[in-house]
């Protein structure tokens, strides 16, 4: 197959929700179409189990999993389809952002009774600052939920989209009959069956025409056709062009739990996701085709056996081939490096490959030399933008508990910092480490694996810090940022890249650094 056609046929996406909303059902669902699974509950659930956050072995259980579904690809019709994992515990937000760095379409979950969620509000947020094209499934259709269009409108309002239903439900919950899918123009019937096939689609071009009644009866064929006269009204025709620049939000009504509606969205999904998409750099725009490999990490693995300190790093193609065996340059370190067993991803497993593509995903063995954001290329100096670090939510001092070991827990510190566990700053005025993290749940995490893989042992100490705001000054040589470091000193740190940060105590007393040094950037995002 020609290179562009290999780059064409490239689905690589993510798919995120609010916890239960059905992530891991669906996942599931798409895995069998594609016949890369036999059976229900291959998937397992990257889920943190509730009450579990001291249990430890629920943490080796989790990052078990998660290394297991980092990447599911799968082929379906032509189509090599990559299904890259996020977390949905607000724990692990950051995780998922980052992987939202490296897809080029997602599709969001939706419960039809809880509607928009925490975690969904925040998700979508990231993936319209960054024009992701989306697709909205609404699933569990067969449970008594909101009424469809004060869905629409919900999803509308609270995640600032603009939705086009390319399906809409026949009745819902006890009453549940069916989809309409608009964009195929058929009626699929809901049985409660899971093993539905194509072949009961019954194709219905003509609204006004007696099948539909015949099919659902008269009295929902009313219903139906009221509500698609009130659809095509309100909701704007499907563009995919505008879908693709992140402006317009195809929404599809299923149930994953039957596998009701996820063939139609699969469909769909093959023919208007985008395939690979141009990635902007540090010096410029790399476009898939280009015939030399370039490629991001967005996600470090730590090994699950102590013993071995390897780690496996996600690099996402962005342009060329990646090949086994032939040397690629870190250009952060300036150093070249080649791979003898890069690993890709299939659906239940990983196995060496000798060639992958723009859209793949390479799993790298790494001794260290990675970081997350990190660039390899064939020879160009560039570097990938787009990963920024966003402010912590807790914060406290890391103190080392064993004098003896303090060589371990400096380089357990730093590895698990790389991995993008947390984040570590180094106060100006006394050199204390602060390890900041998105939820208090990273910091059990950090105190097991610095005890058991680096026989380190730490202890924290509490903080009062509000927000840690990346510093910009306008003019460093400025008085006013001298006086700004002067009087300030107590509140600053250096991240791990050595970047000022002010670590504001309150928002009160941010909104006054604010004021008072006006010619002062302050950035919640350390990317600016
Ligand atoms: P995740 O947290 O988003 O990965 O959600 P899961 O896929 O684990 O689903 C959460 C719960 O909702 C599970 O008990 C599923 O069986 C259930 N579920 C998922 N899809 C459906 C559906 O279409 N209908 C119903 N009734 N339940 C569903």
């Amino acid at each position: 197959m020609k290179f562009t056609d290999e780059i064409k046929r490239r689905r690589t996406f993510g798919i995120i929700s609010h916890p239960d909303a059905g992530k891991t059902t669906l996942t599931e669902k798409l895995l069998l179409f594609g016949g890369a699974i036999q059976e229900a509950g291959a998937v397992k659930s990257n889920k943190i189990k509730k009450g579990a956050t001291s249990d430890f072995m629920e943490i080796e259980r989790q990052r078990g999993i998660s290394v297991a579904t980092s990447v599911l690809a799968f082929e379906y019709q032509g189509t090599k389809i990559n299904i890259l994992d996020t977390p949905g515990h607000k724990d692990f937000a950051e995780d998922t952002f980052r992987t939202l760095t490296a897809v080029d379409s997602v599709i969001v979950v939706i419960d039809v009774a809880k509607g928009v969620e925490e975690q969904t509000e925040k998700l979508v947020s990231v993936c319209r600052m960054r024009n992701i094209p989306m697709i909205v499934f609404i699933n569990k259709l067969d449970r008594e939920g909101k009424d469809a269009f004060e869905l629409l409108d919900e999803i509308e309002q609270k995640l600032d989209l603009k939705v086009v239903p390319l399906s809409f439900p026949i009745g819902m919950g006890y009453d549940f009959k069916g989809i309409y899918n608009i964009w195929e123009k058929n009626v699929n019937l809901f049985s409660g069956d899971s093993r539905k096939n194509i072949e009961e689609t019954i194709e219905i071009s003509d609204l006004s025409s007696g099948l539909l009644d015949q099919t659902i009866g008269a009295s929902s064929a009313e219903t139906l056709r009221e509500e698609l006269e009130l659809v095509e009204g309100i909701y704007p025709s499907f563009d995919k062009t505008a879908y693709q620049e992140g402006k317009l939000q195809p929404v599809f009504f299923g149930s994953a739990l039957n596998n009701f509606g996820v063939r139609e969205l699969l469909d769909c999904f093959i023919t208007i996701a985008p395939s690979p998409r141009p990635k902007e750099s540090d010096v410029r725009v790399v476009k898939p085709e280009e015939k030399e490999f370039t490629g991001f990490v967005f996600k470090i693995h730590a090994n699950m056996d102590p013993k071995h300190r390897d780690r496996l790093a996600f690099v996402k193609i962005v342009s060329g081939k990646f090949e086994r065996n032939v040397p690629y340059l870190h250009t952060r370190h300036d150093k070249k490096l080649k791979f003898s067993s890069p690993n890709a991803f299939f659906a239940e497993k990983k196995e060496i490959v000798d060639v992958s593509y723009p859209g793949d995903i390479v799993g790298l063995h790494d001794t260290g030399n990675f970081k997350i954001g990190d660039t390899l290329t064939q020879g160009e100096v560039l570097q990938y933008k787009g990963i920024p670090s966003f402010s912590p939510e807790h914060f406290r001092y890391i103190n080392n508990a064993d004098p003896m070991k303090a060589k371990q827990l400096f380089k357990g510190i730093d590895q698990l910092m790389d991995e993008g566990v947390a984040q570590l700053f180094t106060l100006e005025l006394n050199g204390r480490k602060v390890i900041g993290t998105v939820g208090a749940l990273q910091y059990e995490v950090i105190q097991y694996r610095l005890e058991h893989e680096y026989g380190a042992k730490c202890t924290y100490e509490n903080l009062n810090v509000h927000k840690a705001c990346w510093v910009d000054p306008s003019d460093p040589s400025n008085e006013e940022f001298k006086d700004f470091k002067r009087v300030k000193s107590k509140f600053l740190a250096k991240d791990k890249q050595g970047q000022l940060v002010f670590l504001a105590d309150s928002s009160f007393s941010l909104q006054m650094t604010k004021d008072k040094y006006p010619s002062i950037k302050f950035h919640y995002t350390s990317e600016f």
